[in-house]
């Protein structure tokens, strides 16, 4: 084979309790539709041929080096315990040391039924893995840290959901593919000796300068924080913030019915499943809260004097909230062209925000038209937004290079669901030219390029999508 994959496996190395031996089921009809040939130079893969490249990211080929397995886990599914979840339609091929000594998971998604299934097909159809390529990648391009996708491909089989959709497998990659989930399953399951082995192998692969597992907890909180204020950002809506789905890494992960908003509201829910709007724009910060308080619940069952720990794992958690604030207020300063920090800066964004809110405003288009022309246009009361304008401009006037912070914070492309939804239509279609283009335009996402105009533009009321599904 001339595609090669330099493996350098270690989780594949822990106990058996952490995972099942797994290959991934063979498909129909393998064939090639994406491929993600910067992210491949960076691991140091070889490609090969394009025949190889379908084989072994269908899962029809066990790639030299490869120790396939499903990793088990549990996790809190909308605030409800589950306690046992696990890789039900992944496999782990395993991991390598890239050219930039990043090491990093390289997991099939879509590979078929594993011991932890359930009812499951393990399967993923061809809409889902797309939007998690595209998605993933915009994010990677927006700077904020996030699994990445090298490959997907077609497989040639029929995959079930409300109706008959083309199959496919999602070839994505990650720091690790640890969560909050992995660490309860072993606490719940009362095995201490698993879930020490479990921080240790997480400090060494992620934060090796972290100390015992409130350690472990700090780093997490702090790379949840910065992800989560990144998040909210660019309009960012991960859909299902389950533990399981949150990452030691701090990557964004599993991605699902995830979207980007349009019109800026604090209460938008996208997701099909979110009916209580746990998972809605605004409460994202609360839930990564909630998420880090359900890790150090894990943690603690390690430590020797459990009161002692409960007390240092409280401090812990209860600092996250003000980092996230702290986190998002230096995030939105930027957004408005502000590097310094002065009072009045959090009620200027908050009151920019209401007038989006009231205004319908698009978010991504507000923010990056901000001292330009057109701002106010987005406003459906224009003279909203220029009675803030003022305070801003005598704002602004105390900073220096705001054009420059401005240009840098506010994206002027995101991922815009009806343009995913229309990608994804094509593709089923058998038309993968938006789909390449999408990601051609979205490698760049703080340029101005006239060539995208049109993916910029918001939705009509027709194209409007109101529900995402996975
Ligand atoms: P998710 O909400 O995608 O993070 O998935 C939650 C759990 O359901 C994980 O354990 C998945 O592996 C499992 N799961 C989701 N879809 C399927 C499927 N089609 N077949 C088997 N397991 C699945
Ligand atoms: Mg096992
Ligand atoms: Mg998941």
């Amino acid at each position: 084979m001339s595609l090669i994959i330099p493996f350098d496996n270690s989780f594949a190395r822990m106990p058996g309790v952490f995972f099942s031996h797994q290959n991934p089921v063979a498909v129909k009809n393998p064939h090639l539709i994406a491929w993600n040939s910067d992210l491949a130079a960076v691991m140091g893969i070889t490609p090969g041929e394009v025949e190889e490249r379908a084989s072994v990211f269908a899962g029809n080929a066990i790639p030299e080096g490869a120790t396939p397995l499903a990793q088990l886990y549990s996790g809190h599914q909308f605030g409800n315990y589950n306690p046992q979840l696990g890789d039900g339609r992944a496999v782990l091929l395993g991991e390598l040391v890239g050219t930039d000594g990043i090491r990093r998971d390289i997991q099939l998604k879509g590979s078929g039924r594993t011991p932890y299934s359930r009812q499951g097909d393990g399967r993923a159809w061809l809409g889902p893995v797309l939007r998690e390529y595209v998605v993933s990648e915009a994010m990677h391009a927006l700077g904020i840290p996030t699994t990445r996708a090298l490959a997907a491909v077609e497989t040639g089989e029929t995959v079930q959901r409300e109706q008959g959709y083309p199959g496919a497998v999602l070839t994505r990659v990650a720091k690790s593919h640890l969560r909050v989930g992995t660490f309860q399953i072993f606490a719940a399951r009362g095995d201490t000796r698993s879930l020490t082995q479990l921080t240790n192998y997480a400090i060494g692969r992620h934060y090796p300068e972290a100390v015992g597992p409130m350690g472990l907890l700090r780093a997490v909180r702090d790379a949840q924080a910065k992800l989560i204020a990144h998040w909210m950002s660019v309009g960012f809506i991960h859909g299902v913030m389950n533990t399981d789905n949150s990452s030691i890494s701090g990557e964004t992960i599993d991605y699902g019915p995830c979207a980007f908003m349009d019109a800026y509201h604090p209460n938008t829910v996208f997701s099909s499943i979110d009916r209580m709007g746990r998972y809605a724009y605004s409460n994202q910060p609360d839930i990564s809260v909630w998420n880090l308080a359900q890790l150090a619940t894990a943690l603690i069952r390690q430590m020797d004097d459990p009161e002692a720990a409960v007390e240092e794992a409280t401090e812990i958690v209860h600092a996250m909230p003000d980092m996230l604030q702290s986190h998002w207020l230096t995030r939105f300063r930027a957004k408005l062209g502000l590097l310094n920090a002065e009072d009045g800066d959090a009620e200027l964004i908050a009151e920019l925000l209401q007038g989006m809110a009231e205004n319908q405003a698009d978010f991504t288009n507000t923010f990056h038209a901000l001292g330009k022309p057109n701002a106010r246009d987005q406003f459906v009361s224009p003279a909203v937004f220029d009675t803030w304008e003022e305070n801003w401009r005598a704002r602004v006037e105390r900073e220096a290079n705001v054009d420059e912070t401005l240009r840098l914070a506010n994206p002027v492309l995101i991922p815009r669901n009806h343009r995913v939804e229309q990608m994804i239509e094509a593709a089923v279609a058998g038309d993968y030219a938006p789909f390449n283009r999408l990601n051609a335009a979205l490698s760049q996402p703080f340029v101005e390029n006239a060539e995208y105009a049109d993916l910029r533009t918001p939705p009509t009321p027709q194209e409007v999508v109101q529900a995402t599904f996975c």
